[in-house]
């Protein structure tokens, strides 16, 4: 990490960097991108009506959405597995719930298992993240775990072993990777949804989590956005399956306030390609960046550890684009050291 004024930052602290960046932004507030509505929970399935994640079984992906992922899984793995590798898929959504959430498991299960890449298992229970229970898995993957993802409001004791769990299992050499609203988290007014968690941007609420995973929400186009994506590193082997050339999305694109998200913090791979965007679409974010730079993928280091990841994947046609299942595989592999790349910010 490169920083100007490193010296006064290894004093002060990480926390206290976020904590003032984000003080310094509060006059600034904008009204917060419109939320999304909950997922339907009531009611048995009947013809017609919604499957996967807004159904009454909200862990259990649409088949369709499943047999088009299946299609779209890449035959192999960049990367041959140094051991055997386990995966721990956290599928806990503290905030808003994504309907994609059960189809996201059930693509990092089948890209390990059609691969050989690791074998996954799925729990939508935070408390699963704990040092003896983590002692047996070599990556994380969040899956769209939004809000105070780790966190039990009744319990105070088990949510700082949760958190010290997580800071653990990376710093010591294992690896996270996480996707689109995995970065919706600890962000906001509070950890209390009562509280009014969930506008975008606000204060870093876990300036160590939100310094790991590289940024936090601020605003986001709506689902189907129409993005071109920009292959920033075309060298490494996670952007491989892009080729160098830039290819276009529909899914919501997030942004992060220029505080909470730095090239001096990351390895960027892929990016918004921001002079494509329409005036009209650009005009939908207030108080853009200055800088225009929206990343879409990265990957960093931690202590001994790595973290990959990617803003896209909050619809679920995402999961049946092959390019980015095997940009996924691949940033999954990198998170479990089995892959390298070119890392530094
Ligand atoms: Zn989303």
């Amino acid at each position: 990490m490169r920083f100007r004024n490193a010296a006064t930052l290894a004093m002060i602290g990480t926390a206290a960097w976020l904590g003032s960046l984000a003080g310094a932004r509060l006059h600034a507030r904008q009204l917060p991108p419109a939320r999304e509505l909950p997922p339907t929970t009531q009611g048995p399935p009947q013809q017609g009506t919604p499957c996967g994640g807004r159904s009454s079984n909200p862990r259990t992906p649409c088949q369709s959405d499943v047999d088009k992922m299946m299609a779209a899984l890449p035959d192999k793995a960049p990367a041959k597995p140094l051991a055997p590798r386990k995966v721990l898929v956290l599928a806990r959504a503290a905030g808003w719930v994504h309907s994609s959430i059960p189809l996201a498991a059930k693509t990092i299960e089948a890209l390990g298992a059609k691969t050989g890449a690791w074998s996954a298992t799925t729990t939508y229970e935070a408390a699963d993240i704990n040092a003896a229970n983590l002692k047996q898995y070599d990556a994380i993957f969040l899956d769209n775990t939004t809000g105070c993802f780790l966190d039990d409001p009744g319990d105070k004791t088990a949510t700082a072993a949760r958190r010290q769990a997580l800071l653990d299992f990376i710093r010591g050499g294992k690896g996270i990777a996480a996707i689109h609203a995995a970065s919706d988290s600890y962000h906001g007014t509070s950890c209390d949804p009562a509280q009014g968690y969930g506008a975008g941007g606000g204060q870093p609420l876990w300036p160590e989590w939100n310094k790991i995973i590289g940024g936090y929400f601020k605003f986001h186009w709506n689902d189907p956005q129409l993005i071109t994506v920009k292959i920033d590193d075309p060298k490494s082997p996670l952007t491989a399956m892009f080729h160098g050339q830039p290819f276009e999305i529909h899914d919501e694109t997030y942004t992060y306030n220029q505080e909470s998200f730095s090239r001096d913090n990351v390895h960027v791979l892929t990016s918004v390609d921001y002079a494509k965007m329409s005036d009209e679409d650009k005009a939908k974010e207030k108080d853009p960046r200055s800088d225009h730079d929206y990343a879409l993928s990265w990957i960093r280091r931690e202590g001994k550890g790595r973290l990959f990841y990617e803003a896209h994947g909050h619809g679920e046609r995402v999961y049946a684009m092959r390019a980015m299942l095997e940009h996924i595989l691949a940033g999954v592999q990198y998170a479990l050291g089995d892959l390298k790349a070119g890392e530094t910010p």
